[in-house]
């Protein structure tokens, strides 16, 4: 892992309307419990500690998922954003635009994992006529997401009902 630049740990949610940037990372985790697991819609919450975390456009919604914690979340687009506890801030590490550089090096609440969570990198996968085929259904694709850089501006999506 390279480095990273103080104040390069940019992100936001998929519709742009909420923008952040921290200006360095802690410990990135893995949390199978079972509030991240329904936070997230997934089989967890992927996060890392976020110092300095500023928003840049917008901000987060805010559910009180407990008597001491509470999640942001976009209020546009439903994105996942941050994890807020007497402690301090985490950030869902996939809604940054480098997400492929935090990897999480540790997990918690491992005994409430789905029952299937340890065979999904074990899944198959497409065969190249089926890959072809839904390539060719991407290629239609016209994205509103938001792209993984800062914008100067960034127009609101339409179409939203
Ligand atoms: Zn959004």
């Amino acid at each position: 892992m390279s480095t990273p630049q103080p104040g390069s740990w940019s992100g936001g949610c998929q519709c742009g309307a909420v923008r952040f940037r921290a200006g360095s990372l802690g410990r990135p985790s893995l949390c199978h419990c079972r509030m991240c697991q329904k936070a997230f819609a997934s089989v967890g919450g992927l996060l890392v500690t976020a110092n300095d975390l500023a928003w840049t456009r917008g901000g987060p919604k805010y559910f009180q998922s407990s008597n001491k914690v509470r999640r942001g979340f976009c209020g546009d687009c439903g994105t996942p954003l941050t994890y807020e506890y007497p402690g301090g801030v985490e950030v869902a590490i996939v809604a940054f635009d480098r997400a492929g550089e935090i990897a999480p090096v540790i997990q918690h609440a491992r005994a409430a994992r789905l029952p299937w969570f340890d065979s999904l990198t074990g899944l198959p996968v497409r065969t190249p006529e089926e890959e072809a085929r839904a390539a060719a259904f991407y290629a239609g694709i016209a994205s509103r997401q938001h792209p993984d850089h800062d914008t100067e501006a960034w127009p609101a999506q339409e179409g939203v009902a």
